[in-house]
């Protein structure tokens, strides 16, 4: 089986030559609150958990590939050998256990990821939303994203003008690899330029010492 990628990190650039900066944005699975791929699977075979959590039954969805097309942030995988659909679990079964934040989150060298509760006011996440963070709805949709983005101004506003995530999903160029593969290289220290904030279970991302930067 080939590496699955449950993080894709997505590369705009801004500025003209010799002057250029590249925004790095880490897209994964938002928990949707009205998740497309709930409603494009047979069987309940894709369901929300009480805490938001969005979670493929492996054994139901077997076969299901509309499942993968059906989300817009092309955030899910299609499993050749397995022949099931299968996505970022924000590491429920971890969660379960007692852990309190995902894997990703832990050992994120840049701190560029927050998990919390959106529904807390007081949590990490919140807080962010209170600075501005915000969710990344498809383009004409309604879908409630459960993640948030905070960062410097110039590159939130880059990815929120004109985004369709499934445009940017298929662009050309993007670079589909697992962000933990990506954050050894010395370049993926901007992605904390950046953050991803999230879910009513949330990850967040963070960071962002640039509500001012103008760079
Ligand atoms: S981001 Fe995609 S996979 Fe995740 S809940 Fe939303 S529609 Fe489903
Ligand atoms: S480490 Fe867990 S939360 Fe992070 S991308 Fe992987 S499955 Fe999702």
């Amino acid at each position: 089986m080939t590496g699955m990628n449950w993080i894709r990190v997505i590369e705009r650039e801004r500025g003209q030559y010799p002057v250029v900066k590249v925004a790095y944005t880490p897209i994964t699975c938002m928990q949707c609150e009205d998740a497309p791929c709930i409603k494009a699977a047979r069987n309940k075979a894709v369901y929300r958990r009480p805490d938001g959590i969005v979670i493929i039954d492996p054994v139901k969805a077997k076969g299901q590939k509309q499942i993968v097309t059906a989300c817009p942030y092309r955030v899910i995988e299609w499993n050749e050998e397995k022949q099931i659909p299968q996505k970022c679990t924000l590491c429920a079964h971890m969660l379960d256990k007692g852990e309190k934040v995902p894997r990703c989150v832990e050992s994120c060298p840049t701190d560029a990821l927050v998990f919390g509760d959106l529904d807390d006011p007081n949590s990490e996440v919140s807080k962010y939303v209170k600075k501005g963070a915000k969710g990344l709805e498809p383009k004409g949709g309604n879908i409630g994203p459960n993640s948030r983005y905070y960062g410097k101004k110039k590159d939130i506003d880059l990815l929120f003008r004109n985004y369709t995530p499934a445009a940017v999903a298929d662009m050309n160029g993007i670079r589909r690899r697992a962000m933990m593969a990506a954050m050894v290289k010395p370049a993926m220290r901007k992605a904390q330029e950046m953050g991803l904030l999230g879910l009513a279970g949330a990850i967040a991302l963070n960071k962002l010492n640039g509500e001012n930067d103008n760079g």
